[in-house]
């Protein structure tokens, strides 16, 4: 309970809190409020009905004060004598005139001890015995008396209610001798009565002492005559109560709806009347607070309007607080997944994204850098906020001037800034950088870059060594003594060589095309034909047995006119091929070369990925047929990169040639092979040599390249240069394949790489 009188923490709750707290302070005054009204109403209503009820006890007292007075002067004139006409005749007629005076008396009658009417203000009235009447026996049971004896009402023999007012006359003696009685005309009440209501349902009323009820006004369709002193009515409770007046709240008959009432005795002490009358007045209470109930309606409608309006208010308001609420959860959640991705993205991006701001006084540094900068620079992004200079000391002196105008041009045009160039990084070295940004200029003058900068060491060397080893290609094939020319997909002659120009003399203008040179070197259109078939066949030839075109005799003229009989041969490579033109003494030169160049790798002098193929080839049909087992072992220098890296691109190749000439000084039978596989991977074929016999020779091969005593300071598993050798061996079957047989071979390498390195693993 107590918990209630706590405003809850929820804002939205404590908002209910609230509303329910106003909404019973409210409910507490309006009921505090209307319960004052309803008193208010009563209390009026009371005062009202007390003021009618008095003003009808006063006149209906002056009344009986007036016709007591008729009746004592009556009573003095009897008195005076009755005796003698005389006498008689002037009591009737001061009977007949105080009769005249009174409206409200019908007669006056003066009765003797034995009821019979001596003298009446009705003449027709004397004589009468009246002995019968209650009033009557009432007064002669009473004895004289000087009270205003108050007969109780009858319904008279003219029609209407008729009261009797007495007063006993002594006789000789003192005693009752007659009963001087004022019958009044009950009608004429009403008019006093009615006067009093001051509402249609208002209801006043006359009653005899005894609870008789001689008139009712407001009370359609009732009997007069009623008895109200029965048990529980108000009149009962207001004899009961012994007061003169009296505001009561209860039932006026049994079966009735409660009322209001004002009662009042009628009964001035100067009369002294043995039975008072009683006035009512009074209203139904439902009537009395009719126009209360009304409004109470009217002010409870109002209040649950008001609230059940607050209400709703309130729970619109907090329906779109809520729907406001999550919908700013959702675009969190959203921003914030957003957010964790990118994150994520620049995380793992091999390289940098940064911006850098360049300010008008030419001071310069990183408002943002991911965390990839501490790769591409070495620091970290805190170290770049405030300054961008440690940056620029690790630039390349000789990129650095470069750079910088790169960079001043880019923040005047706004154009986007490329550059390629190199970094010193300690502990790494020489390193090839590659970026671009996006410029924008800022408010106070500054420029802001957007950008990406990316290691592209591995891939310059690659292009360095790439550009390198066309050159060498290309001087080779120009200074070669065999005409040669290269010849692409669409037959066109892309390179030619002195010596091919020397041969034919044409201009390159002149024969573009393969066409247009046999059109010249084969005049004769026959031959010509014969030539082209002669060639189709040795190209499909070459399709089918490794791209080497056989050579064959062609009689060729040259610019000259003169005629040679030329060898023509050549190597496919997919769709160009090349073409050799040799006068046959030249043939054997050329037969030399073109082996070199196609079956020796360039750098190391050993055989190449392409003669180790074709061997491999060979080698896996004639085991199968012998049903010996072969054996391929391939070999990765260890930490290689770092190798590079430290000691240089050039000195790497030495290292190459190096463990190159070491491995074949190890292979002594004439059909074993050792060639390079790519990169610093190499490869021997050991035909005929078992599991156990390979895999040893794998760990003298690593023994080998150990001993050579190259220095390798970056190596982490010896100080010198050192190899990792995978070995498989098998006896070729139906099923193996040499690609499967070289699969597990790198399977085997791979796992002498991840078991620490500088040793030969084979499966078994
Ligand atoms: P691991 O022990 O795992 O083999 O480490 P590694 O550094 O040798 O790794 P990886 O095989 O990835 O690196 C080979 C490196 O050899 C990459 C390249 O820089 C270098 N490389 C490949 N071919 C040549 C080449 O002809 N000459 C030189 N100097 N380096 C080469
Ligand atoms: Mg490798
Ligand atoms: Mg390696």
């Amino acid at each position: 309970m107590l918990r209630l009188l706590r405003p809850p923490a929820d804002p939205q709750r404590r908002e209910w809190w609230w509303l329910a707290w106003v909404a019973l302070l409210a409910a507490g005054l309006l009921v505090a409020g209307l319960w004052l009204e309803h008193q208010r109403v009563a209390a009026r209503e009371r005062v009202l009905l007390a003021k009618q009820a008095g003003v009808m006890h006063d006149n209906l007292g002056m009344q009986l004060e007036a016709i007591n007075n008729a009746m004592r002067h009556l009573q003095a004139d009897q008195r005076k004598g009755l005796d003698g006409a005389d006498g008689h005749a002037r009591l009737m007629e001061r009977m007949h005139n105080f009769a005249d005076a009174m409206p409200a008396v019908r007669t006056f009658s003066l009765l003797d001890a034995d009821g019979r009417v001596l003298a009446s203000s009705a003449a027709d009235l004397v004589g009468r015995d009246l002995s019968g009447r209650e009033y009557f026996q009432t007064a002669k049971q009473i004895g004289q008396t000087d009270a205003l004896l108050v007969g109780r009402p009858f319904f008279g023999m003219l029609g209407g209610w008729v009261l009797v007012l007495g007063r006993t006359v002594p006789g000789a003696d003192g005693a009752f001798g007659g009963l001087l009685v004022a019958a009044l005309d009950v009608e004429h009440f009403q008019t006093l009565l009615q006067s009093v209501r001051y509402a249609p349902d208002m209801r006043v009323s006359l009653s005899h002492g005894d609870g008789m009820r001689f008139m009712v006004l407001g009370a359609d369709n009732e009997p007069d005559g009623v008895n109200l002193a029965q048990a529980g009515t108000l009149f009962t409770r207001h004899r009961e109560s012994r007061q003169a007046a009296s505001v009561l709240q209860g039932f006026p008959q049994p079966g009735y709806p409660p009322y209001v009432m004002a009662l009042h005795k009628v009964q001035p002490s100067n009369l002294r009347m043995d039975k008072p009358l009683v006035v009512a007045a009074g209203r139904p209470l439902d009537d009395v607070f009719a126009g209360w109930r009304d409004q109470a309606w009217r002010f409870a409608l109002v209040y649950l309007l008001a609230f059940s309006a607050a209400g709703v208010a309130l729970r619109l308001m907090h329906r779109r607080q809520n729907e406001a609420r999550d919908q700013a959860q959702l675009l969190e959640a959203g921003q914030r997944r957003q957010q964790e991705m990118l994150r994520r993205l620049v995380e793992s991006l091999p390289g940098m994204l940064y911006q850098y701001q360049l300010e008008p006084d030419g001071r310069s540094h990183f408002p943002y850098a991911s965390p990839g900068v501490t790769d591409i620079y070495g620091f970290a992004p805190e170290q770049l906020l405030a300054d961008a200079a440690p940056v620029f000391a690790r630039i390349h002196p000789e990129d650095l001037p470069k750079g910088q105008v790169n960079i001043q041009e880019s923040a005047r045009t706004l154009a986007d800034w490329k550059s390629e160039y190199r970094v010193i990084l300690p502990g790494i070295g020489e390193r090839w950088l590659s970026g671009q940004a996006r410029p924008q200029r800022l408010d106070g003058g500054a420029v802001l870059w957007h950008g990406y900068i990316h290691d592209v060491t591995d891939m310059k060397r690659q292009a360095l060594q790439l550009q390198e080893t066309e050159r060498l290609l290309q001087q080779l094939m120009n200074d070669m003594p065999v005409g040669l020319c290269m010849v692409d997909a669409q037959r066109r002659i892309y390179f030619r060589n002195r010596r091919f120009l020397e041969h034919f003399g044409y201009t390159e203008a002149e024969v573009p095309t393969l066409h247009e040179w046999a059109l010249l070197a084969y005049p004769d259109g026959d031959y010509r034909q014969q030539a082209a078939h002669a060639w189709g066949q040795a190209m499909a030839g070459a399709r089918a047995q490794g791209g080497v075109i056989a050579a064959q005799p062609y009689r060729v003229t040259a610019r000259d006119g003169a005629q040679h009989v030329m060898d023509i041969g050549g190597l496919l490579f997919g769709e160009h091929f090349l073409a050799t033109f040799q006068d046959r003494t030249e043939q054997q030169a050329q037969s030399e070369l073109l082996h070199r160049l196609a079956y020796v790798d360039g750098l190391t002098g050993i055989a190449n990925r392409r003669q180790f193929d074709q061997q491999l080839e060979a080698e896996w049909r004639r085991c199968r047929r012998s049903g010996k087992p072969l054996a391929v072992l391939l070999l990765d220098i260890d930490y290689f990169k770092q190798y590079n890296d430290l000691y240089g691109h050039q000195q790497g190749d030495e290292c190459l040639k190096a463990v190159a000439t070491a491995l074949r000084g190890q292979l002594g039978r004439s059909h074993d092979l050792v060639a390079r596989y790519g990169g610093e991977e190499f490869v021997c074929l050991l035909p005929e040599c078992d599991a156990a016999g390979a895999l040893h020779k794998g760990q003298e091969l690593c023994h080998a390249v150990q001993a050579l005593g190259l220095a390798h300071a970056q190596s982490r598993v010896a100080d010198v240069v050192t190899i990792s050798v995978g070995v498989a061996c098998q006896v070729p079957d139906g099923e193996g394949s040499p690609a499967a047989l070289l699969q597990q071979a790198d399977m085997q390498l791979y796992q002498a790489k991840a078991q620490g390195r500088n040793r030969a693993l084979g499966a078994h």
